[in-house]
């Protein structure tokens, strides 16, 4: 067993009834996560996506989670108040079943981080663009067990191995040190 240690605990809770499908959340998202920041805006690399339906009046607000290697077997279909979702509405992998929450042009998976900053954000960026009020951020303390963090160069790197393969990789790896030797 591992040391427990306290933890916060940053949620945000969405309420799914308060959002109208405007998208500020993903803009905003995705212009904090530019490089340089605020230099460009793609809700394709947002960490938050809308998922939208007008005619059946759906706005399902998902933000991103980890990385998942292979499709579920199995899929969830929900019915809420007569409305049925789409399997995989709810869902935050990053995974091979769908495009959304892939860096466009790498195909790196994309994953929430609440806005990291130096010096901190009050709230996560899309809880504050948020006007409706469909994102509400909640901040708890736990006390839970330390894990060995993976990194996000190494969560990259998996991906791209279960993407193009092992070998391709260290391929790619040695000519580009070599150029770079140049
Ligand atoms: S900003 Fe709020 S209301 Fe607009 S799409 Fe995002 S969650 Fe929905
Ligand atoms: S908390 Fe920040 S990183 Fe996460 S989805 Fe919202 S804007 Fe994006």
């Amino acid at each position: 067993m591992g040391e427990k240690k306290k933890k916060i605990i940053k949620t945000i809770k969405v309420d799914v009834d308060k959002c109208n499908g405007c998208r500020a959340c993903e803009l905003v998202c995705s212009a904090f996560h530019a490089a340089p920041k605020y230099s460009s805006n793609n809700p394709a690399r947002s960490r938050i996506r809308v998922i939208h339906d007008p005619l059946r009046d759906i706005y399902v607000p998902v933000y991103a989670g980890e990385y998942a290697k292979a499709e579920c077997m199995g899929r969830d279909k929900y019915v809420i108040d007569g409305k049925e979702y789409d399997e995989c509405a709810f869902c935050r992998s990053s995974c091979p079943s769908r495009d959304i929450f892939k860096e466009p042009d790498s195909g790196l998976p994309l994953k929430c981080d609440m806005c990291e900053d130096d010096p901190p954000q009050e709230k996560p960026l899309c809880v504050q663009w948020c006007l409706n009020d469909a994102l509400i951020y909640e901040e708890r303390e736990e006390e839970v067990e330390e894990e060995v963090k993976q990194e996000d160069v190494e969560i990259g790197l998996e991906s791209m191995i279960d993407k193009y393969g092992l070998e391709k990789i260290m391929e790619t790896v040695a000519r580009i040190s070599l150029s770079k030797k140049d």
